[in-house]
């Protein structure tokens, strides 16, 4: 072994730091683990990268000691990290940060204690040559367990955790890890396993057990009748409250070796519970085509990358869940990336009805303690499957087989608030290429890079053209807002007297239409489910004419300008033009050009007004901040407890909801018109994912969308269904 170490030290500098490695922590200096090093005039946490055999750097300090008994990160995973360090130009040891869920720092503290079953002589063997293990040894064995920072202060042994590690691995202690917040100790439970030695010696013990002994007796009883898990495991809590035995009833049968507990680390995972419809489906010709090659590149080695491109209810989460189960079949693991958990509980109810306690999920607002389960839970192989958010294609999973991106074009995949600026979508594709795993990238709108890489055969290209059963795609229409204005207005005009006409400047018009509104009457009497979309985030007010629906644009880039408050004028946030806004319409010589944007709010209480019997559930930022709001909106809308759900982008989000036959966008121009250049890419994604809300079962679907834009290229093919002409004109026009 080489006598150095290059260390990332979680400071904003790109670059490593060499230490010298001490003989004493020769063997413990691996790479992947966190070490202590002598920085500045202070001690720092930062993690073994490299050991390089020479170096020409002079004056160097030694490491002082070694925290972890095995590595916290894989090469594999070192290797993504410095991938990530070098694309994104972030400094190594930020990347490694957000890696590991724990961060740098020692946060936890090492409890030790000598192990049970180590005899005396094996103690004395390991004692022997050492002073500083022979001291350790000497206080563990008189003193019980210890915190390795009091046996660093009773002992004087500088490098205690190296040592400390050493005598790990050798069997002869044992450590526990206890974070120093409550909530983040490992949970664990205490469990007896009954099997028939255990059963034997029981029956022994009840043979010998004096007649008084009444609660022993019970307790003994009751192991063997109770019905345990399928291995045989009781928990000692069931059995304290079946047999009414107190713990020292128990401690003393412990004791007196009738049986043995040990102590079980269980999840604090948050159930999302499991549902029953998909477990025994068979996979279609398409989708068995979709699994065939996946699963023949995962057996391969990997190497593979996929974009699955298949309409909404094409059945691709099928595919996912079935390839994960070859994966596991061939001794290796997997990991799912959703845009976001709280907007798809049903899809993590699908993976857990599946695969149980095989899956570990990661979500945002886990707390410290969660999360770091999750991360032991993968960390230690005792999941295989982990589900998350962007951050989780960190996950430290060994032996990775397979690699999902669902709804590939989402912008949540990639980090922009803080460093690492990194793209999950772009990470997965590269930790894919290094792990030999395969990666799956899903999408019904893919992103036009996805496209172009399958295109240009960097990708395979699978198909899934055709809903599941073959339900029909929605049929959508499209409603002119302009028109219907000016024919709503005209219709007031007409039915006020001669007089009045002139009073007509406040004239607001509904942002439901006729159409719209006939329709929602139609579902509410039969008692199908509406979704209502508009889609209103931020602040980007744009300037309308009320009376024909022009919007201010700017001239060189097609795009929407913004109004801006403090200066009074329409930028365009793309060349920078700015203009005062009109006074008159432009088109219609209208006088009533003005700022506009109705958010869900405001369509929630014309709702309540034009359909004062409807259930109307709003789902937007403002009701669903606290944890696991969206959720139960979620299911009370699914068992039928609303009629409508309205919301923003929140509500075309992969749900399935059979009910559902209408959809409704009360504004597709929201976003259309945002300025942004992907404007229309993600109106086209947007429109498509909301539309394919719409009959999901034998139940037709329809979807209306209302726009003042009817014309515009987006929505034509929004209208077709026709991704692949949407695509190529996207491409030209950009
Ligand atoms: P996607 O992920 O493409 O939107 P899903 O996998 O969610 O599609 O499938 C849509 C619906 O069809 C789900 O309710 C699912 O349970 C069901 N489904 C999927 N595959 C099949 C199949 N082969 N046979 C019957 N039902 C299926
Ligand atoms: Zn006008």
């Amino acid at each position: 072994m080489s006598r150095y170490a290059d260390i990332a030290l979680p400071v904003n500098l790109e670059r490593e730091f060499t230490y010298i490695v001490p003989p004493e922590l020769e063997s413990s200096a691996l790479v992947g683990v966190r070490a202590v090093v002598p920085f500045g005039r202070k001690y720092a946490t930062g993690l073994i990268v490299g050991r390089p055999e020479s170096t020409t750097i002079t004056g160097l300090k030694p490491i002082r000691d070694i925290i972890d008994p095995a590595p916290m990160m894989s090469d594999e995973l070192l290797r993504l990290c410095r991938w990530i360090a070098g694309y994104y130009f972030s400094p190594l040891g930020e990347v490694l940060k957000a890696a590991m869920p724990q961060g740098f720092s020692a946060s936890s503290k090492r409890l030790l204690r000598i192990r049970g079953d180590v005899p005396e002589s094996a103690l004395d063997a390991a004692a022997a040559g050492s002073p500083g293990r022979a001291s350790i040894i000497g206080l563990l064995r008189s003193g019980g367990e210890k915190f390795a920072a009091e046996i660093e202060r009773r002992t004087g042994v500088k490098n205690v955790n190296g040592v400390l590690n050493d005598l790990v691995r050798a069997g002869v202690i044992e450590s526990e890890e206890i974070l120093p917040h409550p909530s983040v100790r490992p949970k664990t439970a205490e469990i007896v396993v009954v099997d028939d030695t255990t059963r034997e010696s029981i029956r022994m013990t009840l043979a010998s057990l004096p007649p008084r002994k009444k609660k022993a007796r019970q307790l003994l009883e009751s192991l063997l009748t109770m019905h345990g898990s399928p291995t045989g495991e009781i928990g000692v809590r069931d059995l304290l409250a079946s047999s009414g035995a107190s713990t020292a009833v128990l401690r003393e049968l412990i004791a007196a070796g009738a049986f043995t507990t040990i102590s079980h680390e269980v999840s604090r995972q948050q159930e999302f519970g499991t549902e029953q419809q998909t477990l025994d489906i068979i996979l279609n010709k398409d989708q068995q085509k979709a699994l065939t090659s996946i699963a023949a590149s995962v057996s391969a080695g990997g190497g593979g990358k996929f974009l699955l491109h298949g309409v909404t209810g094409s059945g691709k989460t099928q595919v996912y869940i079935e390839a994960i189960r070859r994966c596991l079949a061939m001794g290796k693991t997997a990991i799912v990336l959703v845009p976001e958990i709280a907007l798809t509980p049903q899809m993590v109810r699908r993976f857990k009805s599946h695969f149980g306690d095989a899956v570990v999920v990661i979500h945002s607002r886990m707390s410290a303690g969660e999360r770091h389960d999750a991360w032991r839970m993968a960390h230690s192989g005792r999941c295989r499957i982990v589900i998350g958010p962007r951050s989780a294609i960190f996950a430290p999973l060994n032996g990775l087989g397979l690699i999902v991106v669902d709804e590939e074009h989402e912008a949540s995949y990639k980090q922009f608030d803080s460093s690492p600026r990194y793209h999950a979508r772009d990470v997965a594709v590269v930790r894919g290429g290094n792990a030999g795993a395969v990666v799956v990238l899903g999408s019904a709108t893919p992103s036009a890079e996805s496209y172009h890489n399958a295109a240009t055969g960097k990708y395979t290209l699978i198909g899934m053209p055709d809903r599941i059963d073959n339900v029909p795609m929605p049929v959508i229409t499209i409603v002119d807002m302009t028109l219907e204005r000016k024919r709503a207005y005209a219709a007031l005009r007409e039915s006020l007297p001669e007089a009045s006409r002139g009073k007509l400047k406040d004239f607001a018009a509904s942002s439901v239409s006729a159409l719209l509104h006939r329709k929602i009457e139609d579902r509410l009497a039969r008692r199908e489910g509406i979704i209502l979309l508009q889609n209103r985030r931020g602040f980007a007010p744009f300037v309308e004419c009320a009376e024909c629906g022009y919007v201010e644009m700017c001239d060189n880039c097609n795009v929407t300008l913004t109004y801006h408050l403090a200066k009074k004028h329409l930028r365009c946030h793309y060349c920078g033009l700015t203009r005062r806004p009109h006074i008159l319409c432009p088109t219609c010589g209208g006088t009533d050009i003005a700022l506009r944007g109705i958010g869900t709010q405001k369509v929630e209480k014309e709702l309540a007004e034009l359909f004062p019997e409807a259930k109307v559930l709003r789902m937007d930022l403002d009701t669903t901040s606290r944890k696991g709001s969206h959720d139960k909106i979620l299911r009370k809308f699914g068992e039928g407890g609303a009629d409508i759900l309205l919301g923003t982008q929140m509500v075309a989000k992969g749900l399935d909801f059979a009910r559902v036959t209408l959809v409704g966008v009360i504004s597709a121009d929201t976003q259309m018109l945002l300025p942004d250049f992907r404007a229309s890419e993600r109106t086209f994604q947007l429109l498509t994912q909301v539309a394919g809300r719409a009959g999901r079962s034998t139940l037709e679907g329809e979807v209306v969308i209302q726009t003042h834009q009817a014309a515009h290229y987006t929505l034509v093919h929004v209208i077709d269904h026709d991704f692949r002409a949407f695509y190529d004109e996207e491409l030209q026009s950009r």
